[in-house]
């Protein structure tokens, strides 16, 4: 599948924003808060809310095609916190939480979205697009990420102080940063400050 636009623009709590593209649609969704800490930074307090991301997202939904129910966005926070524990459990190669994989099994057994080939060539969906629907493409795509060959190479940004968490899709397999832009550039600034700090101490 080709992914023309890729990755979300998110911003950081000291206000930078940045281009991120985890490479799947679930660890994408991993992007609107989640368990713990992350719930600061949460993006699903309503249906609308979560219609927009939708709209934002690599599913690429029509906004003004997206039809949400009243319990669109708990289910969502509540298959978004599923995947991140489910995430962390393959990183650390843990086992994974039963009441987790039962949630993340229930939404992919429900009726997932459907592709639809448009003239010009660009996949659209066809109708119903709704809220429900989409989480199940999510959950979907956690399955095939979770049990296909790039699960080892599902990571956690290599910045300390950064919990976003992508799947490897160099041929290198050396991605390390969630953005060069973010992290890759905060990481360089640190590195060529501690050099300077060094060659001043080396100074008489
Ligand atoms: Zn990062």
């Amino acid at each position: 599948m080709s992914e023309a636009a890729t990755g979300l623009v998110l911003q950081a709590l000291d206000g930078a924003r940045f281009r991120f593209d985890p490479g799947a649609l679930c660890l994408e969704f991993l992007t609107t808060g989640g368990p713990g800490p992350l719930s600061r930074h949460e993006a699903l307090h309503s249906p609308r809310e979560l219609a927009d991301w939708l709209a934002l997202s690599r599913l690429g939904l029509d906004p003004g095609e997206i039809r949400t129910g009243p319990g669109d966005a708990v289910a969502g926070r509540r298959l978004r916190d599923a995947l991140w524990r489910l995430t962390r459990a393959v990183i650390e190669d843990a086992p994974l939480p039963a009441g987790d994989l039962a949630e993340v099994n229930r939404a992919a057994a429900r009726p997932a979205l459907v592709p639809r080939l448009t003239p010009d060539r660009t996949r659209a969906w066809a109708p119903p697009v709704t809220g429900a629907r989409a989480l199940s493409s999510i959950a979907r795509d956690a399955v095939e990420l979770l049990t296909g060959p790039d699960a080892g190479r599902i990571r956690e940004c290599g910045a300390g102080d950064c919990p976003l968490v992508f799947v490897d899709l160099s041929r290198s397999g050396r991605r390390r940063w969630c953005s060069m832009e973010r992290c890759g550039n905060r990481h360089k600034v640190r590195a060529l400050r501690a050099r300077r700090d060094r060659t001043e101490e080396e100074k008489p």
